[in-house]
């Protein structure tokens, strides 16, 4: 193997709504990560629900990065040598896997609707059993299957869990992870509208990059997917191929140890970027959160990026998102900055509350960088 080759990370957000301080954490994470290990990081867009896409060429998501300083080396609107970058451009590839899922008889239609999904749900739920899809649509007959195609009902792939099997991650935070398949579903591949899921998607795009050598070894991402990775896992079993090591990232939590939710201030960095927090604050913040102790905290991207150890990463479970903290570190960085770029920043919120104060621009040409 070649040493040499640079370590691959990616932030692969999907655009479904405005960019959350977790999301943000995690695109840090990957940029720094990528900077101190002289490595590359990618911007990946997982795109595939069209019906959620609210970002179709992933430019809020690019401009909010760009605002945050986190630059990367390949992705949409840059390019790269392993385009595209969205993943909804690979239709035919996921094709491909799904006819090989189907030569290996692993992959079943799924006729139930959502409303009768959520039903048998919340019947486990009554009876204390964990939710999981009891396989109704696996013991199909292949004449009731052909009837249920003939009426046009809407199915989706799902692919069959060995229910007796088990399977183990590495993750940089948890150590060794394995998960048992007794608890877990057989997991969806496709929509109703023949579109994949990322899971699948996200698979086949690190599986297929392996034949390249291009694959991404590390995974870096929020908690909230460890139970995808067990999905996930089990199509890296499925094709021998060997599986990624993770870093989930901790969830953030409000004051009360919740996870962060629309309701909190700061959720989304447009709260943050709208009340005027500073892009450096941000980034300071987040990256220094339940990283240890630093001698000093007051870091810009790359002291960042030099003094954050990656190479003893604790489990630091929930990480406490605290909005008095963001707040003296952003009033320590609007300290240190140029009293003309002070100025910069301050005056969309002047013209924002003032728009007569746009008049000043030509009457004083201080006032104005133009
Ligand atoms: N698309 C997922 C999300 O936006 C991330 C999946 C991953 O990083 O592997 O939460």
């Amino acid at each position: 193997m070649n040493t040499n080759t640079p370590i691959r990370v990616r932030f692969a957000p999907s655009p479904t709504g405005l960019m959350h301080l977790g999301n943000v954490r995690t695109a840090l994470m990957n940029y720094l990560f990528a900077q101190q290990k002289k490595g590359i990081f990618i911007i990946r867009i997982e795109d595939t629900d069209s019906q959620r896409n609210y970002d179709p060429r992933a430019t809020k998501i690019i401009a909010d990065l760009t605002w945050l300083g986190l630059d990367y080396q390949e992705g949409p609107i840059k390019g790269g040598p392993y385009a595209p970058y969205f993943q909804s451009e690979r239709t035919g590839i996921y094709q491909e896997y799904i006819k090989k899922l189907e030569d290996k008889k692993l992959v079943y239609r799924c006729f139930c609707t959502p409303e009768e999904l959520e039903k048998r749900r919340q019947r486990q739920l009554a009876l204390k059993l964990p939710p999981r899809y009891d396989r109704t649509c696996l013991k199909l007959s292949p004449a009731e299957i052909a009837q249920l195609l003939t009426e046009k009902k809407p199915y989706i792939l799902r692919v069959q869990l060995d229910q007796s099997g088990s399977i183990t991650i590495h993750d940089l935070a948890h150590g060794t992870i394995t998960f048992e398949f007794k608890n877990f579903s057989d997991f969806p591949i496709t929509r109703a509208d023949g579109s994949v899921t990322f899971i699948f998607a996200n698979f086949v795009v690190h599986y297929d990059d392996q034949n390249g050598f291009k694959r991404n070894k590390l995974v870096i991402r929020g908690e909230d997917h460890l139970t995808n990775t067990a999905n996930q896992a089990a199509l890296y079993e499925i094709f021998h191929a060997p599986i990624p090591t993770f870093w989930h990232l901790p969830i953030l939590c409000n004051a009360e140890g919740k996870k962060l939710s629309k309701r909190d201030f700061g959720f989304s960095l447009t709260d943050l970027m709208d009340a005027g927090y500073v892009h450096e604050a941000i980034d300071n913040y987040l990256a220094i959160i339940g990283g240890g102790v630093f001698e000093q905290e007051i870091m810009n991207l790359d002291e960042l990026a030099q003094k954050l150890n990656f190479d003893h990463i604790h489990s630091t479970g929930h990480v406490r998102y605290d909005v008095e903290k963001l707040r003296w570190l952003n009033h320590k960085w609007i300290a240190k900055l140029a009293p003309q770029d002070l100025m910069e920043r301050c005056l969309p919120f002047l013209l924002k509350s003032y728009p007569q104060a746009e008049k000043l621009r030509y009457i004083d040409n201080t006032y104005s960088s133009s």
